[in-house]
């Protein structure tokens, strides 16, 4: 049986006589993998349309319940890669690295696919802005992932006036109203500002991770939360070495 999908490729890893086995995120949402038979012999003509985050339309072929289809058809429609880009291409790999640990076979959440399509387009349109880009799609991430509640009020006390000054795992976003904390620990003022920016704006216009005290403490500490939550991915380790 043949399924045809429009997918985002998430990650290709080598397998035995040259082929890949390949994740893909669905337009529905849900994680699959597929066997890319000699997808990396030179003669293969389709090896580059397996690059992270390239948009593609994927035919697999295989019974329902086996682990891992056979790739059979892959037609690149859109690629983010900007050639020579480091910091573009680096943002490509960690979003391709969580939203790959996010999503998974046998649940569909749309909103993960139209996130990271959004994330893909904005990269391409605007390279110089991949920073931001990675800062938007990480808290839209952490929300689909129900880790992240509304910042207009404090999760503890229900103000929506005083300044945040933390993210706790038990209250989501504390006030100073009733959170005394070291100022020297506590977000500067305008996280709020930030937070709100975040969630009205595109992918686009995603607002400077480093543009104010408040937006570089909000990057930090989202940006923590979601390794944490996702144990660590590996290509944050190599964005921070050549880049932060
Ligand atoms: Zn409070």
């Amino acid at each position: 049986m043949i399924q045809t999908h429009a997918a985002i490729v998430l990650r290709p890893s080598p397998f035995q006589e040259g082929g890949l086995v390949v994740s893909f995120l669905t337009e529905h949402g849900e994680r699959l993998v597929g066997l890319a038979k000699g997808a990396k012999q030179p003669s293969a003509k389709w090896v580059s349309n397996f690059e992270p985050l390239g948009l593609v339309n994927v035919s697999f072929f295989g019974k329902e319940q086996v682990e891992v289809r056979r790739v059979t058809r892959c037609e690149l429609v859109h690629s983010p890669l900007v050639l020579g880009h480091l910091e573009s291409n680096l943002v490509v790999a960690c979003l391709a690295d969580v939203f790959d640990r996010v999503a998974r076979e046998g649940v569909e959440d749309p909103r993960l696919f139209r996130l990271l399509s959004a994330c893909a387009r904005a990269l391409k349109a605007k390279p110089d802005q991949a920073m931001a880009i990675l800062a938007y799609g990480e808290h839209w991430l952490l929300h689909c992932l129900g880790v992240l509640p509304h910042p207009r009020l404090c999760g503890l006390c229900g103000n929506g006036e005083a300044p945040l000054v933390l993210l706790t795992d038990e209250h989501g976003w504390r006030c100073a109203a009733c959170t005394p904390v070291d100022p020297r620990e506590a977000f500067p003022p305008g996280a709020r500002e930030h937070l709100r920016l975040l969630r009205t704006c595109t992918a686009e216009e995603a607002p400077d991770p480093e543009g104010s005290p408040a937006a570089r403490a909000v990057t930090r500490v989202l940006r923590d939360r979601l390794r944490r939550e996702l144990d660590g991915p590996r290509s944050y380790e190599v964005l921070e070495r050549l880049l932060l």
